[in-house]
């Protein structure tokens, strides 16, 4: 589970990290409040679980509490890669020196840990690390020694970072271990013009296997998407959102996986997907259909079904049936193969809908689906 960077803020806070001043607000005349209490100017940051707010527009400089007002109500509601702003951070402005990268991560391949840090922070890291790999460090720790203060001097070191930040280094390790994360990422962590160490953004992934003793951060999980898995997991379907704009269904967990590779080979990126599993009635197809659709990015939905246990005619019934009683708003496309596959197409081809169109394969009917989302 991902945190909230507000909730990231209070756990560095805890463990000693310094972080600008700053308060949570759900409505445009909570962050005016918030503004007058932390001195009138002051920057708003949309609350949500996904990078590249600010290039969003959904990190603003206010200069007094009126203003922290009107961006407040620009931001909130605001979408930002699928996911709704409900609540903004009111914090402090920050004078900056320089801005930093660093993050710890399960390397789970290697065994270990990794801490990767580099001394260009605050803009998009994996373009610093594709154009320019040098600039980025990337540290192997071990489990069992963790980030002394030695470790926290070689990292920034190898960075590139002043050594002032190796006591900073040392706790966000802290955080990691001790709050049960598998990732804890600071972009940017900067340098003042007063000479402070602050993390003025936090990524924190918990470890769901750890969650029976994470349990305060359950309470305040909003989020739309986590509405739609829920309502996914009432109705027995395996849903999980992602960020891209290709909604997929499909059958079994591997072929829904590859999937998503081969979704992600033609250019596109998925939404999320929703696993059926192996029954592929109406109603499934119905319960399913409307969690893809109810995603608003969302712009093209991709079925892949290999027919098994489940005959492509009894999924093919399905998808009929279901649109019925879903109003399909975005184009599906539908690859039907194995058991009774021809049936299966053959009912579809009978019923023609709009909206709906077929592929024989699994790679043509991902390059449509991937154009489909790709071209509106
Ligand atoms: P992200 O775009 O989702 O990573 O959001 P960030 O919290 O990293 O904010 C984006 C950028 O806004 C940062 O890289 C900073 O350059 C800038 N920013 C955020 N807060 C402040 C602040 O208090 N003062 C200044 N000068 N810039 C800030
Ligand atoms: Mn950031």
């Amino acid at each position: 589970m991902d945190l909230f960077e507000h909730q990231a803020r209070q756990l560095f806070e805890e463990h000693g990290i310094l972080v600008p001043r700053a308060e949570v607000a759900r409505t445009a005349k909570e962050a005016r409040a918030c503004a007058e209490r932390l001195g009138g100017r002051v920057v708003i940051k949309a609350q949500v679980k996904t990078g590249g707010r600010g290039k969003a527009g959904g990190v603003k400089l206010a200069a007094d509490p009126a203003a922290a007002e009107i961006t407040a109500r620009q931001i909130l509601g605001m979408d930002i890669k699928g996911h709704t702003t409900r609540a903004v951070m009111v914090a402090q402005p920050v004078a900056i020196d320089a801005e930093f990268y660093v993050s710890y991560v399960l390397d789970r391949a290697a065994g270990c840990f990794l801490a990767i840090a580099s001394a260009e922070g605050g803009m998009d890291i994996e373009a610093v690390a594709a154009s320019r790999p040098e600039a980025v460090a990337r540290i192997p720790i071990a489990p069992e020694g963790g980030v002394t203060r030695a470790t926290a001097l070689d990292i920034a070191a190898a960075a590139g970072l002043p050594a002032e930040t190796a006591d900073t280094l040392v706790r966000l390790w802290h955080v990691l271990i001790r709050e049960d994360a598998l990732l804890v990422e600071v972009n940017p962590l900067v340098r003042t013009t007063q000479g402070e160490i602050l993390a003025l953004d936090g990524k924190v992934t918990l470890d769901d296997n750890a969650r029976f003793r994470q349990e305060r951060w359950g309470t305040d999980q909003e989020a739309h998407e986590q509405e739609l898995e829920a309502a996914a997991a009432a109705k027995g379907l395996n849903y999980v959102k992602l960020d891209g704009e290709v909604g997929v269904i499909g059958n079994g967990a591997g072929l829904v996986m590859s999937t998503l590779d081969v979704v992600a080979g033609c250019g596109a990126r998925p939404a999320n997907f929703l696993d059926i599993g192996g029954g592929a009635s109406a109603e499934v197809m119905a319960d399913g259909l409307t969690v893809i659709l109810s995603d608003p990015s969302v712009r093209s939905v991709f079925v892949n079904v290999f027919g098994g246990i489940t005959a492509c005619d009894a999924v093919a019934d399905g998808i009929v049936s279901a649109l019925k009683s879903v109003t399909l708003t975005k184009p599906l496309v539908v690859r039907l193969d194995g058991n009774n596959a021809a049936r299966g197409r053959a009912i579809l081809d009978g019923r023609a809908h709009p909206l709906v169109q077929q592929a024989t394969t699994m790679d043509g009917a991902a390059r449509r689906a991937a154009d489909l989302a790709n071209a509106r």
